[in-house]
């Protein structure tokens, strides 16, 4: 399987584990491998989806299922680059492309928002998930660039249309912000092309 196979062969094939569990555990296991596989080799993301923005993090739309029931996005860091504390409200799997990341969970202690734990270091081939639902998962989290010199890239895999989503940013005080990530897609190459194969890459 090379390139940009390997991308479809992972929705289609997230679909039927989506077809197979409606138990949120189970789809996070067998999801999990599969991002794992596909997060091994580091050559199919089209080079459109992997450009960073020198003032933001960015969320490239990958795939939205056609039911909604999940949607993947390419998160490509600029050197040194953070999101706030910010929720999902859905289950969410962090595949690791590219660089690192570090991902600080938060829980609510004493009506207050705090770090809890120490960063997770996330590198190339391996997945963490989110979830508001999962005992021994977190929801609330800040994530970083763990590099101040060089682009990181990871692929998340969200249960839902993860750009429409109603969730929240958190102030250091606690208080939620409505948020709604949306999308950075501009306009760019459709993965389902099969006739430009490498003119896609
Ligand atoms: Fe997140």
């Amino acid at each position: 399987m090379s390139n940009l196979q390997r991308l479809r062969h992972f929705v289609t094939s997230f679909a039927e584990v989506l077809e197979r569990h409606t138990d949120e555990a189970a789809v996070l296991r067998d999801g999990s491998a599969l991002l794992q596989n596909l997060v091994a080799v580091d050559d199919w993301l089209p080079a459109a989806y992997a450009q960073p923005d020198p003032e933001r993090y960015r969320q490239y739309l990958l795939h939205a299922d056609s039911r909604q029931r999940f949607s993947v996005v390419s998160f490509v860091w600029g050197p040194g680059q953070q999101t706030p504390v910010h929720d999902h409200t859905v289950w969410g799997l962090i595949g690791m492309l590219r660089g690192a990341e570090y991902a600080q969970p938060y829980r609510w202690q004493d009506g207050a928002l705090q770090a809890h734990g120490t960063a997770i270091r996330l590198e190339p081939g391996t997945v963490e998930a989110v979830s508001p639902n999962l005992a021994g998962l977190d929801d609330i989290h800040r994530v970083h660039n763990a590099y101040d010199d060089q682009v990181s890239i990871s692929i998340h895999v969200y249960g839902a249309n993860i750009g429409a989503v109603k969730r929240s940013v958190y102030q250091s005080d606690g208080t939620p912000k409505l948020f709604i990530s949306g999308y950075s897609n501009q306009t760019l190459p459709n993965i389902w092309d099969l006739s430009s194969e490498s003119a896609a890459v």
